[in-house]
């Protein structure tokens, strides 16, 4: 129903609406004095002549139209979903493989609802849970799971100085169990939430090695008769470590730690293309070949090496430099045409637009936990769709089942996706985590549940308590220390 007030220069209009409760609203509008304002005379000419233009003038305003708004009940799918609170943020270690995770455990106010990420920097697992127990729970307590972007831009400035392995990590474990949240609360899969698959499964790359170029062929050929299409072959350790030289100099001198590892640069440089012509001879032209050489050599040995792996066509080569030298990537690019990974030791997104602007490498070798999580992966992925370079998320031991699946699900979404690297999950991972991706045929799988798919048995992972023992020194031989 609606009633017309004349006061002095407004004319009103009183608009009661009856739905589920009645309601009342009043719109003013002024009659003289402004060139919009519809004059007392004319309005009381549309009343007494009933012209139908004017009275739908009036109700076509903007203020009329506003008001009645406000009385619709809005439609059940507009609404969204109930908020719902973080209760609690918690870190739970854990080495059943050997290699120290760490997982961070979001509980929320709606009960039996919590999301699972992974926080593992594996070398400083402690530090980490520090970041996640002592602050990261009081900053998340009362937020609202719902707003992720904003949960990772105020959690990544909350401690003013930001950008390093420690606080990223825990970052990470927030932001992938938010998704893991979302997900859940959705009834879907985390991938659809990232914009659905664009394949049905995800190839993998998976790590072949050993002693010589002869024990090198044999695991290549075990993964190629499991259906791998692509495999990283290695002669020993990272730059070949303890495959290649003994008894280094320092050793004798008493120089260094007794556990530091030695690395032969040269004898390296030497062996890797004839491990290459070794594996193509004996394996055919058909599997993929990837190398990482894990910036263990001078960037221009790095670049000589590549151009003699040129006529191997290797799938790709990781990690020639250092972070400290991506200058010499130019250089790179100039002499050899050969596909380039890169990016794990990336500390933050920002690292990677200006190679990716100039198109200086092919892979982005990001490692998500190391990044902050899905939130930031996803933008340096999407990046890539415009200079056509594609993603290789790192996936090693030393990346939590929970990782591994946060891996899986942007590669599942994502159109400028390259390769996985994949790892496979022994019974003890298995008894901790359930719900891990499978592989067949060289394609990972997720297990096809709401959110990233993995829980974990916390009685089960407390009987594997982490270290804090590890030593990643790699020293030359007069004991000076190699830069990974
Ligand atoms: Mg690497």
């Amino acid at each position: 129903m609606i009633l017309f007030i004349f006061v002095k220069d407004h004319i009103g209009l009183l608009i009661i609406t009856s739905g589920k409760f009645f309601k009342s609203e009043i719109i003013f509008m002024k009659t003289q004095g402004t060139k919009s304002a519809t004059s007392r005379r004319d309005a009381m000419k549309m009343i007494a002549t009933g012209s139908a233009a004017g009275i739908l003038g009036l109700f076509r305003s903007p203020l009329f139209q506003a008001a009645s708004q406000e009385n619709k009940e809005a439609p059940a799918y507009a609404k969204g979903m109930p908020a719902v609170k973080i209760s609690k943020v918690r870190a739970i270690a854990t080495a059943p493989a050997g290699s120290n995770l760490v997982i961070v455990k979001v509980e929320t106010t709606e009960p039996g609802l919590y999301g699972l990420g992974c926080a593992t920097f594996t070398q400083r697992a402690e530090a980490v849970i520090t970041a996640i127990n002592s602050y990261l729970d009081d900053f998340c307590r009362g937020k609202d799971v719902d707003n992720i972007e904003d949960m990772w831009q105020s959690a990544y400035v909350s401690s003013y100085w930001r950008n390093g392995p420690v606080l990223n990590n825990a970052l990470s474990g927030l932001d992938e169990a938010l998704w893991d949240i979302k997900a859940k609360r959705a009834n879907m899969p985390v991938y659809q939430l990232l914009g659905g698959k664009v394949r049905f499964a995800v190839p993998c790359y998976t790590h072949a090695s050993g002693q010589t170029p002869e024990e090198v062929i044999t695991s290549v050929q075990k993964f190629m008769a499991q259906g791998f299409r692509h495999v990283r072959i290695q002669l020993g350790g990272y730059g070949s470590v303890g495959t290649l030289g003994n008894n280094p100099d320092f050793k004798g001198a008493g120089f260094g730690a007794e556990s530091d590892s030695f690395m032969d640069q040269r004898a390296y440089l030497n062996a890797v293309p004839k491990m290459f012509e070794s594996v193509r001879k004996a394996c055919g032209e058909e599997v993929e070949l990837l190398h990482d050489m894990h910036e263990r050599v001078e960037p221009i040995d790095a670049i000589n090496l590549i151009k003699k792996l040129e006529e191997y066509h290797p799938f790709f080569i990781e990690d020639p430099f250092s972070p400290e030298n991506m200058e010499w990537f130019k250089q790179l690019r100039a002499a050899t045409s050969v596909p380039v990974a890169m990016g794990e030791l990336f500390n933050n997104i920002n690292e990677f637009r200006m190679p990716m602007v100039d198109q200086l490498f092919d892979f982005i070798r990001i490692h998500i936990s190391q990044i902050g999580g899905i939130t930031p992966a996803m933008k340096v992925a999407r990046l890539g769709e415009w200079f056509n370079i594609k993603t290789a998320w790192h996936g090693p031991g030393d990346v939590s089942p929970v990782g591994h699946a946060a891996n899986c699900h942007i590669d599942l979404a994502t159109w400028n996706f390259g390769i996985q690297e994949s790892v496979s999950f022994s019974d003890k991972l298995q008894s901790v985590f359930s719900g891990c991706p499978t592989m067949k045929n060289g394609y990972m799988s997720v297990n096809e549940v709401p959110g990233l798919g993995v829980d974990i048995n916390e009685k089960e992972a407390a009987k594997y308590p982490i270290t804090t023992k590890s030593n990643w020194i790699v020293r030359k031989r007069d004991g000076t220390v190699i830069r990974p």
